[in-house]
């Protein structure tokens, strides 16, 4: 996707995206985390990304992976409870393999590396309520999209936000049995994860950033139409967006 520059761009965009949505959506995620947890989940997002963006800002001219990393270690720093370990735990692995760049390919690599991380990391399977529930058929659409059906980017990303959204569904009506929701037990019953929905507004906004770099102007549905780059070609789609 372009050259470095424009890299280091898309991923600063995309962090400011993801502040401004957890400052948008703070009363949103602590109410539902109010519901069947201890009501920080907005706070502790808000708090995070705010950070996360004073540092990003002050990187100059780092490589995208650097960035991303450094997205991981502010969050782990500052964000106490699950959430920040998990999230941040999974930039940090997973931004190395933004190392050569962001393509289609390295970024499927990425997603792998941070849902594998969460999973290792807090020891949740799908179906126990927690952001693996939102993020697992999101990596797993996006992955396909782009690996089996040769969809572009953007049309990845706007299949895995369905997928996300459909996860996030999913654990309403199930019971958890990770975080501080399972405590509860069968009373966490019809209430929405949190972290499921921090994981949709993390997509989304990756996706709104991709839509930036890379339009969304043609997508067509079909998927052996000629336009689809292959990764000698990436970058000029984006390049012709870069506007810094
Ligand atoms: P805390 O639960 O410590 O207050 P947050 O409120 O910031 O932390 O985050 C809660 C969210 O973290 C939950 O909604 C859930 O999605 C996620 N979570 C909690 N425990 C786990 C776990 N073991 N694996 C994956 N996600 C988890
Ligand atoms: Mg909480």
């Amino acid at each position: 996707m372009g050259d470095t520059a424009t890299q280091r761009n898309a991923v600063r965009d995309a962090v400011e995206r993801v502040t401004e949505m957890m400052a948008d959506e703070k009363d949103y995620l602590t109410d539902l985390d109010s519901a069947i947890g201890d009501a920080d989940h907005g706070a502790n997002m808000n708090r995070g990304f705010e950070a996360v963006h004073e540092k990003i800002g002050e990187m100059g001219d780092a490589p995208p992976d650097e960035l991303v990393k450094t997205v991981g270690i502010t969050l782990v720093s500052e964000v106490g409870g699950a959430a920040g370990p998990l999230y941040g735990g999974s930039f940090m692995t997973a931004s190395a393999k933004f190392e050569d760049g962001i393509t289609a390919e390295s970024s499927v690599a990425f997603a792998e590396a941070f849902l594998e991380k969460v999973k290792d990391r807090g020891g949740a399977a799908v179906g126990a309520k927690t952001m693996v529930d939102a993020l697992t058929p999101a990596v797993h659409t996006y992955k396909k999209s782009i690996e089996e059906d040769d969809l572009e980017p953007v049309e990845a990303l706007t299949k895995a936000v369905d997928a996300c959204q459909r996860g996030v569904n999913f654990t309403t009506p199930i019971r958890a049995t990770k975080g501080r929701a399972s405590y509860l037990g069968w009373r966490s019953v019809g209430h929405q994860d949190p972290g499921a929905t921090s994981t949709l507004f993390i997509v989304e906004a990756i996706r709104e950033t991709a839509v930036e770099y890379l339009g969304d102007g043609d997508l067509e549905p079909d998927a052996t139409s000629p336009t689809v780059p292959d990764e000698d070609a990436e970058g000029e789609q984006g390049e012709t967006q870069e506007e810094s």
